[in-house]
């Protein structure tokens, strides 16, 4: 579903991502794990074509197409949802508002007719519902003072109502309390965990992996898979840290 070849990209001028392969199948939830600054943002940031990324080498192909043919409108219309580390607030917007204008822009993209009002509603109490938010909430502008675990759970709304074929989920777990940690985390299986979809979840933490059971997980360090392996492979490096399987790989 996701094939990532030798990718290579800059952010300033300075390369970050140095040669990075990786594929994730359809039906696979895929980990990404690795210390501070190893460029786990960065391959999201890439993936999703935010500017200020240059990629330099390698391709990306999602579902058989070349991703970086598409602009970024385009990648999401096109089934990939990205998740971000810090989810921006849009003040004078409600998440009414902008999840019914997203998710429309995205029908129109495919020639579907946009949703009613109603339909639309319907569609985001259910998905609400399973986020264990409140509806009251969504009618407040987009993570306007919302905590950081809120944030977390209206993005998962979000990724719920457009129902992608993809998602790449940045540190999703980060600010969440154990309740909300489980809660986001069911949420990501009821939503993602299916055999035509994947997911690339970028953590740093076991306790999101006990709820979301990796297939596969991955080190990135220095910009580079370093390692894969099973969800074994994360129980090992909570235990030991990354230097020790850093220098088995290096060795
Ligand atoms: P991770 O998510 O693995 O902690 P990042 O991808 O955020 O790592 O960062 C990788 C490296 O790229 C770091 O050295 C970081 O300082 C640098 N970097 C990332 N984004 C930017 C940016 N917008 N401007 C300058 N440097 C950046
Ligand atoms: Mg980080
Ligand atoms: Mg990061």
């Amino acid at each position: 579903m996701l094939a990532i070849e030798n990718l290579t990209a800059e952010v300033g001028g300075k390369p970050i991502l140095k040669g990075l392969t990786l594929e994730v199948a359809a039906g696979e939830i895929h980990a990404i794990m690795g210390p501070n600054g190893a460029g786990k943002s960065t391959l999201a940031n890439v993936l999703g074509g935010k500017p200020g990324y240059e990629v330099t080498g390698g391709t990306v192909t999602f579902k058989g197409k070349d991703l970086f043919e598409l602009e970024p409108h385009e990648r999401a219309a096109s089934g990939l949802f990205l998740g971000f580390q810090y989810p921006v607030e849009i003040p004078g917007v409600s998440n009414v508002q902008f999840l019914r204008e997203a998710l429309n822009a995205q029908r129109k993209f495919r020639g579907e007719e946009a949703v009613s009002g109603g339909e639309f509603l319907k569609l985001a109490k259910e998905k609400a519902g399973l986020l264990k938010m409140d509806m009251e909430m969504l009618k407040r502008q987009v993570n306007v003072g919302f905590s950081g675990g809120e944030k977390k759970r209206a993005e998962m709304v979000q990724m719920g109502i457009l129902d992608p074929d993809f998602a790449v989920l940045d540190e999703t777990d980060s600010g969440l309390d154990i309740d909300a940690l489980r809660v986001v985390g069911d949420g990501i299986n009821s939503i993602m965990r299916k055999s035509d979809k994947g997911v690339l979840l970028i953590t740093h933490y076991q306790r999101l992996l006990d709820v979301v059971k990796p297939d596969r997980v991955s080190v990135l360090a220095d910009g580079r898979i370093v390692r894969t392996g099973g969800p074994d492979l994360a129980l090992r490096l909570e235990e030991e840290g990354y230097d020790t399987v850093m220098e088995e790989a290096a060795a």
